[in-house]
């Protein structure tokens, strides 16, 4: 290691810090790549991360002198900005109280993040190794959420976002007879990134508020497009997913009914998605919420229905008029008689509550002729179509000929 201009410059295979020791001092990356290795209590070395320049490593010795509960070591030639434990607390006590209060809290909060599986299984005891390990990775995980969710803000405002819709298509007719609207993120550098990835980042950090309002606006725009190329005015219904911090916001009524006058879709065009898990923690807000908007006209859905909880008495409970049977049990109903018995029930269950059924995830002709003859009404699907942008689907509507099922 050599100090030039109070940057400390370590060359590649050089250790920067070891596991044991009493730390004194934390670094920030300015140059360089670092890997972070746990000494097991077998005596094997796992690698548990790297960093690379922004990030700090050994930050934990700023808030104590616990030894060291990792060796990093340099992977690159590396050039580290030194921030001692005197010089943190010195900036720290200068620092508006209110900052220093944050950074104080933040930081024991953190050790107690890399403790916390030891704290749990032995309170007071020092954590091993594979506790560390464990509590690195959920750093890591952290870290990689949040510079997901910055990059999802972002996206969104750069425009990165956008709809596919996929048909739903009416099993007695064939006919389309609504769309469902999947958001797609296409990330400059990483290209497509799935909605399973990006959805729960952004419900976590509260930007799905956002993202949501804005997909049922366009979604709202698309479906008065697709209804005047095609010449089926309010024949359509547009189907929108909603997460539970949706629901929780105050104003979430007001933006509703906002969008559909400015767009000029009536309510009853317009169904909401939600989860049976949404229902469940958030019950008294979702139902007061719900009744207004099936009051309004609105169509209530349970997505992925039959998968969340084993209690059929929230039914009853909420205005719901369609349950989406889900994907897994559609995709399994041919090898699999519980899970074709399972759709049977629910379709059944759907019938004696006047409720309206879709089936998800239709793949082929013969899932599909199960379904019409198990009396389900509606299904969407790859076999039907795939969810698509909005500049292929008034093709697909003006020419829709169902396939053979
Ligand atoms: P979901 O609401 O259950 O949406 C249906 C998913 O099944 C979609 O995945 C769709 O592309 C896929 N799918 C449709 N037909 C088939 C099929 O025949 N076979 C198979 N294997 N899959 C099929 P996608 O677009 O990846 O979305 C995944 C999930 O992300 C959605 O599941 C939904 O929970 C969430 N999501 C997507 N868009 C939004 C949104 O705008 N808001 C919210 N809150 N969640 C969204
Ligand atoms: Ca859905
Ligand atoms: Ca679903």
């Amino acid at each position: 290691m050599e100090t030039i201009n109070s940057q400390k410059i370590f060359r590649a295979g050089e250790v920067i810090m070891r596991q044991g020791d009493i730390g004194e001092c934390a670094y920030v990356i300015d140059d360089g790549q670092v890997e972070i290795l746990i000494e097991k209590t077998n005596g094997l070395v796992q690698r548990v991360g790297t960093r690379g320049p922004g990030t700090i490593i050994g930050e934990m010795s700023l808030v104590d002198d616990e030894p060291r509960t990792a060796t990093v070591k340099a992977v690159q030639d590396c050039k580290l900005i030194e921030i001692s434990r005197g010089d943190f607390n010195r900036r720290l006590k200068s620092a508006d109280p209110v900052i220093q209060m944050i950074s104080q809290i933040i930081l024991t909060r953190y050790r107690d993040m890399l403790t916390r599986a030891a704290i749990f299984k032995d309170p007071g005891t020092f954590p091993t190794p594979e506790d560390l390990e464990r509590g690195f990775v959920e750093q890591t995980n952290a870290i990689e959420t949040i510079k997901m969710a910055n990059e999802f803000k972002t996206a969104m405002e750069k425009g990165e976002l956008s709809l596919n819709y996929q048909p739903i298509i009416d099993l007695s007719t064939g006919r389309i007879e609504g769309f469902e609207a999947l958001m797609r993120w296409i990330h400059p550098e990483k290209g497509f990134i799935s909605p399973g990835v990006f959805i729960p980042v952004a419900e976590d950090s509260g930007l799905i508020i956002e993202a949501s309002r804005w997909a049922l606006r366009e979604s709202c725009k698309a479906l008065k497009r697709i209804e005047s190329h095609s010449g089926k005015d309010g024949k359509m219904f547009m189907s929108v997913n909603f997460s539970s911090s949706d629901f929780a916001e105050e104003s979430f009524l007001d933006h509703l009914y906002t969008i559909l006058s400015e767009t000029d879709v009536p309510a009853t065009q317009v169904h909401l998605e939600i989860t049976e898990r949404l229902l469940m923690t958030q019950p008294d807000n979702a139902k007061d919420t719900l009744s207004l908007c099936r009051k309004a006209g609105l169509g209530i859905s349970i997505d992925d229905f039959g998968t969340g909880y084993s209690s059929l008495s929230y039914l009853h409970y909420y205005p719901i008029d369609t349950l989406k049977v889900d994907q897994s049990f559609v995709r399994n109903m041919k090898k699999d008689k519980t899970a074709k018995e399972l759709v049977k029930s629910i379709i059944a269950l759907g019938h004696n509550m006047n409720m309206h059924t879709i089936a998800e995830g239709v793949e082929d002709a013969e899932e599909a002729a199960m379904l019409r003859e198990m009396g389900c009404a509606s299904a969407q699907g790859y076999y039907f179509a795939k969810p698509m942008p909005e500049s292929d689907i008034g093709k697909l509507v003006m020419n829709w000929v169902a396939p053979a099922f």
